[in-house]
């Protein structure tokens, strides 16, 4: 089975009358010569890192070697549990798991990268809160995450996921399509809407640079995560309405390899320009180095 683009899966699933996770799980395990059954153990075993991490991060207010991050997440559970988010509960636990899990990573914890260390607080964040929120069950969970996968499997073929190649349009911009399309996929949606999610999370994150001060993932990689988190579900709810993107997906992914070639290097995680070289960057920059 050869699926390169949204359209292609779009309309096998239709045909087949499929979800997308039952034809992804078919297209790995075919490729990995392994049976769908083993292929979800595997993504099990992922789903279970993602919830350590985000397990260890909430109970860890540690630094990271950097000391340009550690903490926060400790800061954000205190303030919610003395003044409830405006949000309500799902936010306050998107957030601080999304924040837990990139701390995590940056404390060189272990993490899944989804799609990348850069952004692997955005899936897991908005999958792990929904679902204890709505009571899902582990194979529903597995149902969203294989979703999620073939989402970033799909855009991957169109364009590298990294900062230095795109930006970070293609590490937090793509987790967050991809965590928009999970969503939709644990809130039961039909193909089109899942799709529809990835799309107006994918739209909207369009241009954004990759400006890693001291060239280390940490600012302003950290707090994008709970930011993008966030982001995934107003295009969930957006597209569950039935709002749908003008500009259909797979040309939102040709404008997205577009945009990343467009991009100048100094934006792409060379650290050369942007927030990095911000007088404060600057700065940090150097008392890193002079540690
Ligand atoms: S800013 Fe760059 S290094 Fe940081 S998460 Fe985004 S792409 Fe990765």
């Amino acid at each position: 089975m050869n699926i390169n683009t949204f359209d292609e899966l779009k309309t096998y699933c239709e045909k087949e009358n499929k979800k997308i996770y039952e034809a992804a799980q078919e297209i790995e395990a075919q490729k990995d010569e392994i049976s769908v059954e083993d292929l979800r153990k595997i993504v099990k075993k992922n789903l279970d890192a993602m919830k350590d991490a985000i397990r260890n991060g909430l109970k860890s207010a540690e630094k990271s070697f950097s000391g340009l991050s550690g903490g926060d997440c400790r800061k954000l559970q205190a303030k919610f549990s003395q003044k409830a988010s405006l949000l309500g509960v799902i936010f306050e636990k998107i957030t601080t798991y999304a924040l837990a899990t990139s701390e995590e990573n940056a404390r060189m914890g272990k993490i899944v990268a989804c799609p990348t260390a850069g952004s692997c607080g955005i899936v897991p964040s908005v999958l792990v809160a929904v679902s204890e929120e709505i009571g899902a069950t582990e194979e529903e969970e597995i149902n969203a995450l294989i979703t999620a996968g073939e989402i970033g499997r799909i855009i991957s073929n169109k364009v590298q996921l990294a900062g230095a190649v795109a930006g970070c349009q293609a590490e937090c911009g793509v987790a967050s399509a991809m965590a928009a399309g999970a969503l939709a996929q644990l809130r039961g949606e039909n193909t089109e809407n899942i799709l529809s999610s990835v799309a107006l999370a994918m739209k909207n994150l369009l241009g954004l640079t990759c400006d890693p001060v001291c060239g280390l993932v940490e600012v302003p990689c950290i707090k994008r995560n709970p930011f993008l988190a966030v982001h995934a579900v107003t295009a969930y709810e957006l597209a569950s309405a039935g709002i749908q993107s003008k500009i259909p997906l797979d040309e939102i992914i040709d404008t997205l390899e577009q945009t990343g070639q467009l991009m100048s290097p100094a934006l792409k995680e060379s650290s050369q320009a942007g927030l990095a070289k911000t007088k404060t960057g600057l700065k940090l920059e150097e008392e890193f180095y002079a540690k």
